[in-house]
């Protein structure tokens, strides 16, 4: 890639970014030592007060979901972290409400597994708001069939690489000419494969071959994950056939879903980038997020 610049102690990058964390269940302010520079949050509430030491933001606010439906069950999600969506009426006012908490992307929630979906009528509804309002629109697609349906919506992004099943090539073909996916595939049992990382790993491996834009997410706060940058999500992106380079857009996006956040910080790699694809994961790791003054610092 073109747009690292070498510093004479290591290689310097546009600050990487974690597109998919909670930043309300994990202590922010420890992600630019761990490598992060920029975050997308998608979805519960912003911790207060932290602004200047944190990362680079932007947030999707409340999970919009049917009422009853993930996460409003689950034990991690306070009952504000939802909005719920029963029909196409409810929508535009749903949306809205995100809009005025300052969201910028909006975050959907389908999960059959865990409970009600939104209709097909409601889910087009609340992405046709989103999309007037110029919000990109992200979900969590769980259960047999919600993939699909996202991506007939007009969902710009998946939150996770879908890990409910194996989608047909053709399928993943025509969401490559125009979603975006993030990754999180180290959560589907944190190294230790399970069935649903093999799902996904094959799934992304298909879509990334087909042209699919891929961002780095890793989906903070869901389980014993570092703050910073995720050996095993990296590694694990190797396995799906990234390369490093792929790796390393990945996690530089300039304006991912086509959002601009400020730039605070660079991604700073102390020594010289390995040449052996095998010892790319470890180098990487050692990533700080510095703001200029820092980087100067070192110089
Ligand atoms: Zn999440």
């Amino acid at each position: 890639m073109s747009i690292h610049f070498l510093h004479d102690r290591g290689a310097v990058y546009p600050g990487f970014l974690d597109a998919h964390v909670h930043l309300t269940l994990i202590d922010p302010r420890r992600l630019p030592g761990g490598g992060i520079a920029r975050v997308l949050d998608l979805g519960g509430s912003l911790p207060d007060g932290l602004r200047t030491s944190m990362p680079d933001l932007a947030y999707a606010h409340q999970f919009v979901t049917a009422p009853g439906g993930y996460p409003s069950r689950t034990g991690w999600a306070e009952p504000g972290w939802s909005c719920t969506v029963a029909t196409a009426a409810d929508a535009a006012s749903a949306v809205d409400l995100q809009v005025a908490a300052g969201a910028s992307v909006l975050k959907v929630m389908l999960n059959s597994v865990a409970g009600p979906v939104l209709s097909t009528e409601a889910l087009a509804a609340v992405v046709d708001r989103a999309h007037a309002l110029r919000l990109p629109v992200v979900a969590h697609t769980e259960g047999a069939g919600q993939a699909d349906r996202a991506f007939a919506a007009g969902v710009d992004a998946f939150a996770h690489t879908p890990f409910s099943e194996r989608l047909a090539d053709d399928l993943v073909t025509a969401m490559a000419t125009r979603m975006t996916w993030i990754s999180t595939l180290d959560i589907h049992g944190w190294g230790s494969h399970t069935l649903a990382f093999e799902i996904a790993s094959d799934n992304l491996r298909r879509f990334h071959a087909a042209g699919g834009m891929v961002l780095y997410g890793t989906d903070l706060g869901n389980g014993p994950l570092n703050l910073g940058v995720n050996h095993r999500e990296i590694v694990a992106l190797l396995g799906a056939g990234l390369t490093p380079d792929d790796i390393l857009a990945a996690l530089c996006s300039p304006t991912p879903l086509g959002l601009v956040l400020s730039d605070t910080r660079v991604t700073f790699i102390p020594g010289e980038r390995p040449h052996d694809p095998g010892d790319f994961a470890g180098w990487l790791i050692a990533a700080r997020a510095l703001t200029r003054p820092e980087l100067e610092v070192l110089a």
